[in-house]
């Protein structure tokens, strides 16, 4: 199996990559933001709770996301490997996942982390909230918020694949191409 991790801040092309990841490398794409804003177009009982949340640009609690994740694994036993976008997003997840694919008798091959400027990011998203159904994407208090929720949070998801020698940063500037140009040659080095 090959599980990759792509990892970044909140518009730093996770999504784009990903589609374009999984079609070349016939991975499963597990992505928390997609599984949760299934959840809630269900109007699930999860769902109504994780907008609320969603919506002030804070992070959904770790043990329901590893919920969702513990399930999303067990329902495709026959995947070539995992490409993991939007989790981890703290130490905690981190963790968990470590030991949901120890279950499995496997692991994370390599977390890649696209970099990309602050404003850039306000740039991308707010661009992105004029034609998504996205209302954590339209006001930018709530986009400076996640991207917040990144640095005191999430960037130490990093340091703990640092700890394993399985953290790699990347450019996530460029046109897409190029960026997937850049993941690709990552990927296949270590295929
Ligand atoms: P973005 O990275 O652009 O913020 P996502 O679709 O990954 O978009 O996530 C949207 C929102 O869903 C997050 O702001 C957060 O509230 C929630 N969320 C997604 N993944 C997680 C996670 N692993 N842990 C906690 N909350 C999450």
């Amino acid at each position: 199996m090959f599980n990759l991790i792509l990892f970044g801040p909140p518009g730093s092309g996770k999504g784009t990559q990903s589609e374009k990841l999984i079609a070349k490398y016939g991975l499963k794409h597990l992505s928390t933001g997609d599984l949760l804003r299934s959840e809630i177009a269900q109007q699930t009982a999860l769902g109504l709770e994780a907008k609320k949340i969603m919506d002030k640009g804070h992070l959904v609690p770790d043990e329901v996301v590893i919920g969702m994740i513990s399930s999303a694994l067990d329902a495709n036993p026959d995947a070539k490997g995992f490409l993991f976008d939007g989790f981890p997003r703290t130490a905690a997840q981190a963790e968990a996942l470590d030991k949901l694919l120890d279950l499995k008798k496997t692991s994370i091959n390599v977390m890649l982390a696209l970099e990309v400027s602050e404003e850039e990011l306000v740039k991308r998203l707010l661009k992105r909230g004029e034609t998504s159904s996205r209302s954590d994407d339209t006001n930018e208090a709530v986009i400076r918020q996640r991207i917040a929720v990144y640095h005191s949070k999430t960037a130490a998801v990093a340091d703990y694949y640092k700890g394993f020698d399985k953290a790699v940063y990347l450019k996530g500037e460029g046109t897409v191409e190029e960026i997937f140009g850049r993941i690709c040659g990552e990927v296949d080095s270590r295929l």
